[in-house]
C-alpha cells in the first residue's frame, strides 16, 4: 500500500472516530483532498485508492491538474484566494469555488461559467475569527451577498466555509466552530438547497465535525509536508 492510500485510511478513520463521538454518520462528512503543490502522480495515486474530491488553492496550479487529469471522474474545488482576472479559469475548470466573498467575483463567476457545464457551486467564505485576514465576509454581511448570489443562475449556492484561526484549546475551536454552523442553519432555513459546511482542517476537524462541519479539508496528512522551495511547483499569490 502506497503511503498516500495508508494516509487516506487513517484520515476516514479519523473522520468516522469523530462521528461517532457526536452520533454523526459518516456518510455526512466529505473528505477533501487538497492537493495544493503536489504533483499529479500523487493525485492519481489518491483517486485510485478512490479519492473522488480534489482541493486546489493556486489557479494556474489547479488548471492544468484538471486538465492533465481530464479523463478521470473527479469533482475538482477551488478553495484559494480568487482575483478578478483569474475568474475566467476557475469558471471554466472547477466545479466548486470555495471562497466568494464579493459580488463582484460571483458576478464574473456566473457570466463566465460555459453553457455546456452545469452551475458553479459557490461557498461563501465567512471571516470567522481571523481579524487580520482579509478574506472572507463577516456575518453581518452574509444575508446580503447570499441573496445576490441565490440570483445568479450559473451559480449554485451550496453553503458557507471558514479557515478560524489557530485557537489555544478545543473549547475554543468548538465555539468558533459552532458559530459557523449556526449561520449555515440560518441560511438553510432560507434557502434549502444548502447543504455544504466547509470547515474543519487537521487541527481543528474533531471540532469542525461535532459543530456539524459537512466538508474537512486536509493536505498535509494524506500527501505529506508541502516544498515550497521546489522549482517544480509554480504558484501565483
Ligand atoms: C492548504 C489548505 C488546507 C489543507 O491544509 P493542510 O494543513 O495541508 O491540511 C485546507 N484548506 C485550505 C483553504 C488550504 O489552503
Amino acid at each position: 500500500m502506497s503511503s498516500i492510500e495508508h494516509n487516506l485510511q487513517q484520515v476516514q478513520q479519523k473522520i468516522s472516530a469523530a462521528c461517532a463521538s457526536c452520533g454523526r454518520d459518516p456518510q455526512t462528512v466529505t473528505l477533501l483532498a487538497v492537493s495544493k503543490t503536489k504533483p499529479v502522480s500523487a493525485i492519481e495515486t489518491a483517486a485510485d485508492a478512490g479519492q473522488i474530491a480534489f482541493g486546489e488553492n493556486y489557479v494556474q496550479e489547479g488548471v492544468e491538474k484538471v486538465q492533465q487529469l481530464a479523463n478521470r471522474a473527479l469533482i475538482w474545488h477551488f478553495i484559494g484566494p480568487l482575483q478578478s482576472n483569474k475568474s475566467r479559469l476557475v469558471a471554466e475548470n472547477f466545479a466548486w469555488c470555495h471562497t466568494i466573498d464579493r459580488l463582484r467575483i460571483a458576478s464574473r463567476l456566473n457570466e463566465q461559467r460555459p453553457a455546456v457545464l452545469p452551475p458553479l457551486n459557490v461557498l461563501i467564505q465567512i471571516n470567522i475569527s481571523d481579524e487580520s485576514s482579509k478574506a472572507g465576509i463577516s456575518l453581518a454581511e452574509l444575508p446580503a451577498l447570499a441573496d445576490a448570489i441565490s440570483q445568479l443562475p450559473r451559480l449554485r449556492l451550496r453553503g458557507l466555509m471558514a479557515i478560524p484561526a489557530p485557537q489555544p484549546d478545543y473549547a475554543s475551536q468548538l465555539a468558533v466552530c459552532q458559530q459557523m454552523a449556526a449561520a449555515f442553519s440560518a441560511l438553510q432555513q432560507k434557502y434549502p438547497q444548502i447543504d455544504t459546511l466547509s470547515l474543519g482542517m487537521s487541527d481543528d476537524m474533531d471540532a469542525a465535525i461535532a459543530a456539524g462541519s459537512t466538508m474537512v479539508r486536509i493536505g498535509t496528512a494524506i500527501f505529506g509536508a508541502r516544498d515550497y522551495g521546489s522549482a517544480s511547483v509554480h504558484h501565483n499569490h
